[in-house]
C-alpha cells in the first residue's frame, strides 16, 4: 500500500485542483516551487532544473523551482509565453506540527499584468472580453495600468479589427465561441464559461463596482446593450478573480461609437506599419519615428494616439493649438528635459490601487508631483486644462515628502523606508538602533582593551547575530568568560552573557520597528488609494503633455506644418514626404497629391521601385497624422473629412488563416468594397497581380469600376495594367499619374517624382538588371519581349479594356437564334382560343419545349 499523502502535498493538490489550467507557483520559505507537470513545463519554459521531492503513488514527485526574489524574471518570460500563473503565498505564520496556511493571492494572465518588470515600457497592456447576446455581439476592455475601461456594441466580422486597434494583449470569450483562426496568432485567448456572461450577474456587479441603481449614466440599458454589459461584467469579475480583489481605480465605463475615431481595418494598420514593421519588428515605424516622448506613458499615449485619429474637429484643432503654442514657446527641449524626470505615474498608480506599490515607487511618485508642480506651460487651452491638473497633487506630494525618506530601500522588509519624525514610536525604536550601533563599537572598545587583542571584531550577521571574532592564533588567549559560537577557518567567533543581553534588546527593537513600518507604509499605501483620481488625472495630463511636446520637437526637427481642415471631401497635399522612409533615404523626393470628388481616383503608374507604394502609404499617413493632432510631413496639406482609411498593399500569404495570396487580396478588397464610403481614403496596390494577367486585369478594372462609381471614395489606385491607364476615357473622375524614371542607355535611374498621365513603360528588365539578374538571362528576356510584342501587335494591335463589354451570351442568343416556343408563342392570341384550342396548345408548346432541350 502506498503511503498516504502528506499534508502539504494535499494542500498543494487542493490549490492546484482550482487552477488546474494554469501553473502553480507554490511559496516555499525563499522558494516558488512547481509540481509533477508543471514542474515539467516550467524546467522546459524557464530552463531551470527539475528534481524531485517525496513521492506519490511510488513515483517520484517532480518539482522544479524559483527564488522568491528573482522571480519576476521568470514570471516575465512565462507571460510572454501566454502562459497564466497563480501565484500562491504562505499565508499564516508557521506553527509547529502543522502545514503553514497557503492562498493563491494573484494570478497572472497576460493581460492583467501591473508589476514594471512584467510590463514592456512602451506597450499598453489591454485585456478584452467578447460576449454575443441577443444578435448583439460587444468588446468591453480595460487597461489595468491606466484604469481603462470601456465598451463597444461590434459587428461580427469586425473583432480582428478592433483587437488590432485596442492591441489586446489577452481576450476572454466564451467557451463554445468560434473564434476566427487568424485571432489567435495575435492574442492570447482565455475562455470562460458562458454563465460567466449572463447579463444578470454582470448588471449587478457593474452597478455594485459603481455604486450606482443602473448603468443609465454610462450610457448602457440591459435591453439595449445586453451584450455590452455582459462583455463589461465578465471583464471585471475577471479582474476581481485575477488580483484577488475589485481593482479600485477603473474609470467610469464608457461606450465607445464608431463615429468616433477614423476606421482603420487591421490589414491597414499593418500596412501603413503604424507600430510594427510588415516584417514584424519595432522600428522603423511610424511610432518609432515620432516617438521623441521622454516618459513611457507619453510613449504608450502616443502609440494610442496614433492607433486611434480623431474624427472631432475640435479636439484635434485643441491638440494642434497646443503644439503651435510649444512651438512659439520655444521651450520644448526644456520641457521635454523636465519630463524625463518624471516617473511611469499611470503605472505606479495602478500599483498604489493594487496594493503593490513598493517604496521606491512611492518615492518617485513624490519627485514627479513635485516636479510636476514646477512646470510652467505656455498658452493654450489644451496645456491650460493639463496644468490645471498638477496642483491639486501638491498635498499628496508633500504627505509623502513627510512620510518616506529621501532615498528609501528597495525593500520594504529591510525597512529605512519611512521617513525621521514621521512616527515617534519608529523614531524612539530607531534611536535605540542608532544608538545600539555606538554601544556596539564601546563594547568592542572595551573588549579590546580588556583583552589587549587590538584586532578584535565585534560584528553582527543575519544567521547567527552578534558575535566577537578572533583570529585562530588569538582565539587561544581568549578569556575565559567567551563562549565560541562558530569556528572559520581562520578565526573563531565568541559570545559573551553581555553581547547576547544586548542582541536581545537590539534585536527586540528592530523587529519591532520594521513591523511597525510595514504598518505605517501600509496605511500610508491606504491613504492614497483615496487619492488616486487625482494621480491618475495628472499622470494622464504628464502623458498627453509628453505626447503633444514630442509633436513640436517632431515638426520642428522634421519640417512638419500644421494641417488645415474642410468639410469637403478632399485631398489637397503640397510636397508631401513620407515620414519613415524620409529618414532612411538621402534625398526624399517630396510629391504633390491632389484629390477632389471631381478627381476620385488616381491610377498610378510606373515601374517597380519607382516610388508608388511610399507614395501612397504617405498619402494616408498624412492624412492620419493630421487627424492625432499632429503637423505633418509637407509643405502645407487641406484634409477633408475621412471616415475610414483603407489599404489593399502587398502580397502575404495568410498562413495562420491558411489562405492563399490571391485569396488575402481579394478578400481585404470584398471588406474594402463593401465598407468604403466617399469620404473614405482607399489605397489599392496592384490588385488581381496573384492571378493570370486577364483575370487580373479583368478584376482589377471592374474593381476600380466600383470604387468609382459605388463607394465614390477618394483612391489611389496603383497598377501594373497598362490597359486600366485608359480608364480615365470612360470615367472623367479617374485620372492618371506616373512616378518617372529616366533610362539611361540599358539601366534606369528613379526619380521618385510624380508626373501627369500614364507612365510609358514598365522598365521591368531594368530593374530585373538593378537586382542582379545574369545580363546572360536578361539578353534573353530582351529577345522574349521583342518576339512577344511583335506577336501581340500583329495578333490584337491592343487589348481593347473599353470596347462595350458583349452582353450576356443567354440573351445574346435569345435574340439572334429562333426560339421555337417563342415564335409559336409570338403568334398566339390568347382572348381568340377555345378551352379546347387552349389545351391542344399547352400539349403542342410542351412537346416543342421538350424537343428544345
Ligand atoms: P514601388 O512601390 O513603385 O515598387 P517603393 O515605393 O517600394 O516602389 O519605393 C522603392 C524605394 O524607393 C523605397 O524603398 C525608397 O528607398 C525609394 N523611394 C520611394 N519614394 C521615394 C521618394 N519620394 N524619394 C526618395 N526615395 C524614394
Amino acid at each position: 500500500m502506498s503511503k498516504p499523502l502528506s499534508p502539504m502535498m494535499q494542500q498543494y493538490l487542493n490549490i492546484k485542483a482550482e487552477h488546474a489550467d494554469k501553473l502553480v507557483f507554490y511559496r516555499m520559505g525563499d522558494f516558488y516551487e512547481l509540481f509533477f507537470d508543471d514542474a515539467i513545463e516550467a524546467a522546459k519554459l524557464l530552463d531551470i532544473t527539475l528534481t524531485t521531492r517525496g513521492q506519490i503513488s511510488g513515483e517520484p514527485i517532480k518539482m522544479a523551482g524559483v527564488p522568491y526574489h528573482a522571480a519576476e524574471q521568470y514570471l516575465a518570460k512565462l507571460v510572454k509565453l501566454g502562459k497564466s500563473v497563480a501565484i500562491c503565498e504562505q499565508i499564516g505564520e508557521p506553527v509547529a506540527g502543522k502545514v503553514v496556511e497557503r492562498k493563491v493571492v494573484r494570478i497572472i494572465t497576460p493581460g492583467t499584468l501591473t508589476d514594471s518588470a512584467l510590463l514592456e515600457d512602451k506597450q499598453p497592456n489591454r485585456i478584452a472580453a467578447l460576449a454575443v447576446l441577443k444578435k448583439q455581439t460587444a468588446l468591453a476592455w480595460a487597461a489595468l495600468e491606466s484604469g481603462e475601461f470601456k465598451a463597444k456594441i461590434i459587428h461580427a466580422d469586425q473583432l480582428a479589427d478592433e483587437l488590432a486597434r485596442l492591441q489586446v494583449a489577452e481576450l476572454l470569450a466564451p467557451n463554445d465561441f468560434r473564434l476566427p483562426e487568424n485571432i489567435a496568432a495575435q492574442t492570447s485567448i482565455t475562455r470562460l464559461n458562458n454563465w460567466q456572461f449572463a447579463p444578470d450577474t454582470a448588471f449587478t456587479l457593474l452597478t455594485q463596482y459603481f455604486g450606482s441603481q443602473d448603468l443609465s449614466a454610462y450610457g448602457m440599458q440591459p435591453e439595449n446593450h445586453p451584450a455590452a454589459i455582459a462583455a463589461a461584467g465578465a471583464l471585471l469579475n475577471y479582474l476581481k478573480i485575477t488580483q484577488s480583489q475589485l481593482p479600485p481605480h477603473l474609470d467610469a465605463l464608457t461606450l465607445e461609437h464608431e463615429h468616433q475615431y477614423i476606421a482603420l481595418d487591421a490589414a491597414t494598420r499593418r500596412n501603413l506599419e503604424i507600430t510594427t514593421t510588415l516584417s514584424g519588428k519595432k522600428a522603423p515605424t511610424l511610432f518609432s519615428t515620432l516617438d521623441n516622448c521622454a516618459t513611457h506613458m507619453g510613449s504608450r499615449l502616443l502609440a494610442q494616439w496614433l492607433h486611434h485619429p480623431l474624427r472631432n474637429r475640435d479636439h484635434i484643432q485643441a491638440r494642434l493649438d497646443a503644439v503651435a503654442a510649444l512651438l512659439a514657446d520655444n521651450t520644448s527641449t526644456e520641457l521635454s528635459g523636465s519630463l524625463k524626470t518624471i516617473a511611469d505615474l499611470e503605472r505606479i498608480a495602478a500599483r498604489i490601487a493594487l496594493g503593490s506599490a513598493r517604496p521606491r515607487d512611492l518615492s518617485a511618485l513624490r519627485d514627479s508631483l513635485l516636479a510636476l508642480a514646477t512646470f510652467r506651460l505656455p498658452q493654450s487651452p489644451l496645456l491650460q486644462t493639463l496644468g490645471d491638473s498638477f496642483p491639486a497633487t501638491a498635498a499628496i506630494a508633500e504627505h509623502l515628502q513627510r512620510a518616506l525618506l529621501p532615498e528609501p530601500s528597495v525593500w520594504l522588509k529591510d525597512g529605512n523606508v519611512i521617513n525621521h519624525g514621521y512616527h515617534a514610536e519608529l523614531d524612539e525604536l530607531r534611536h535605540l538602533h542608532t544608538h545600539g550601533s555606538e554601544t556596539l563599537r564601546q563594547m568592542e572598545e572595551q573588549e579590546r582593551q580588556n583583552t589587549g587583542i587590538g584586532s578584535l571584531k565585534l560584528e553582527y550577521n543575519r544567521v547567527h547575530g552578534f558575535y566577537i571574532e578572533l583570529s585562530k592564533a588569538q582565539a587561544e588567549h581568549a578569556p575565559a568568560h567567551y563562549q565560541r559560537r562558530q569556528t572559520l577557518k581562520n578565526a573563531e567567533r565568541f559570545i559573551t552573557p553581555e553581547l547576547k543581553a544586548f542582541e536581545d534588546k537590539y534585536l527586540a527593537a528592530q523587529e519591532r520597528s520594521l513591523a511597525l513600518e510595514k504598518q505605517l507604509y501600509e496605511e500610508l499605501l491606504r491613504q492614497l488609494q483615496k487619492e488616486l483620481p487625482k494621480i491618475q488625472r495628472s499622470a494622464r495630463a504628464a502623458a498627453t503633455l509628453d505626447v503633444l511636446n514630442s509633436f513640436a520637437h517632431t515638426a520642428r526637427s522634421q519640417n512638419y506644418t500644421r494641417p488645415q481642415f474642410t468639410d469637403h471631401s478632399s485631398l489637397h497635399i503640397q510636397n508631401g514626404r513620407h515620414p519613415v522612409v524620409e529618414q532612411q533615404v538621402q534625398h526624399f523626393t517630396p510629391n504633390h497629391t491632389q484629390l477632389t470628388p471631381s478627381r476620385r481616383l488616381t491610377l498610378l503608374t510606373g515601374p517597380n521601385m519607382g516610388g508608388k507604394s511610399t507614395y501612397m502609404r504617405q498619402v494616408a499617413l498624412i492624412a492620419l497624422l493630421a487627424h492625432t493632432g499632429s503637423y505633418i510631413p509637407a509643405q502645407a496639406a487641406t484634409i477633408g473629412t475621412i471616415d475610414q482609411i483603407h489599404t489593399r498593399i502587398g502580397a502575404s500569404d495568410d498562413l495562420a488563416g491558411n489562405r492563399s495570396t490571391f485569396m488575402v487580396e481579394m478578400s481585404e478588397t470584398a471588406y474594402i468594397l463593401h465598407h468604403a464610403t466617399a469620404q473614405s481614403l482607399v489605397l489599392m496596390d496592384e490588385v488581381g497581380r496573384g492571378t493570370s494577367t486577364f483575370d487580373g486585369l479583368a478584376l482589377a478594372q471592374a474593381i476600380a469600376e466600383h470604387l468609382i462609381s459605388k463607394n465614390q471614395s477618394l483612391t489611389l489606385f496603383a497598377t501594373h495594367y497598362f490597359e486600366l491607364t485608359r480608364l480615365p476615357e470612360n470615367h472623367p473622375s479617374a485620372f492618371n499619374m506616373h512616378l518617372s524614371a529616366l533610362e539611361q542607355g540599358q539601366d534606369i535611374v528613379f526619380l521618385h517624382h510624380i508626373e501627369a498621365g500614364p507612365a510609358e513603360k514598365s522598365y521591368g528588365i531594368a530593374v530585373a538588371k538593378l537586382a542582379g539578374i545574369p545580363s546572360r538571362t536578361l539578353n534573353t528576356a530582351r529577345k522574349h519581349l521583342a518576339a512577344l510584342e511583335a506577336q501581340t501587335a500583329q495578333q490584337h494591335p491592343q487589348l481593347d479594356m473599353f470596347a462595350p463589354l458583349p452582353e450576356h451570351n443567354a440573351e445574346h442568343d435569345a435574340k439572334h437564334t429562333p426560339n421555337p416556343l417563342a415564335e409559336k408563342l409570338r403568334h398566339i392570341h390568347p382572348d381568340d382560343l377555345t378551352a379546347r384550342a387552349a389545351l391542344d396548345l399547352v400539349y403542342e408548346l410542351k412537346k416543342l419545349a421538350d424537343e428544345a432541350a
